[in-house]
């Protein structure tokens, strides 16, 4: 058994997400399943440790510190949550990223429309104006042909009224 009484000190560099030789042994080197004893040893009396049904014989069986195995399980699920995390805010940036491409292109689109409508409306402004003046010339030579109409009949009259004084 590796009785270290040392602290555990683990980190990325000793266990990591692919170490599953650290934490809970899944199985012991003979292939049986690890069971958890008690120590009967002198040194760490009823410390409870991972072996196997046939640790006791001699071969080369698992033998490890319950406490250590569960302190190294702590700290790979830890990492693994980390890894996990940063995985799901990579990928939730990759997203907002995405939409904010997306919307981009959708803004410059609309930058694009909005640049054909300037124009579109510029022309129809020009046309519009080109006609307007059509037809006011139109409307102005109409009402000033109404008005000399009306001057020609006013002097007309007056003409009239006149030469009928003269007359009197
Ligand atoms: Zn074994």
């Amino acid at each position: 058994m590796s009785s270290s009484n040392s602290a555990i000190s683990m980190d990325r560099r000793t266990v990591g997400r692919n170490n599953r030789e650290g934490g809970i042994p899944r199985k012991c080197h003979c292939g049986a399943p690890p069971i958890v004893r008690n120590s009967l040893g002198r040194e760490y009396p009823g410390r409870r440790y991972y072996t196997c049904e046939m640790g006791e014989d001699g071969g080369a069986h698992i033998g490890k510190w319950w406490d250590e195995a569960m302190m190294e399980e702590a700290t790979i699920l830890m990492l693994e949550m980390e890894d996990e995390t940063d995985r799901m805010q990579r990928s939730k940036i990759e997203k907002i990223r995405k939409n904010i491409q997306t919307h981009r292109e959708e803004m410059e689109h609309l930058y694009d429309l909005h640049g054909e409508h300037q124009t579109a409306v510029a022309m129809m402004k020009e046309v519009i104006v080109k006609k307007s003046d059509v037809m006011g010339v139109k409307a102005m030579k109409a009402e000033i042909a109404k008005k000399s109409d009306g001057i020609a009949v006013e002097l007309r009259n007056m003409f009239l009224s006149s030469v009928q004084l003269d007359g009197n």
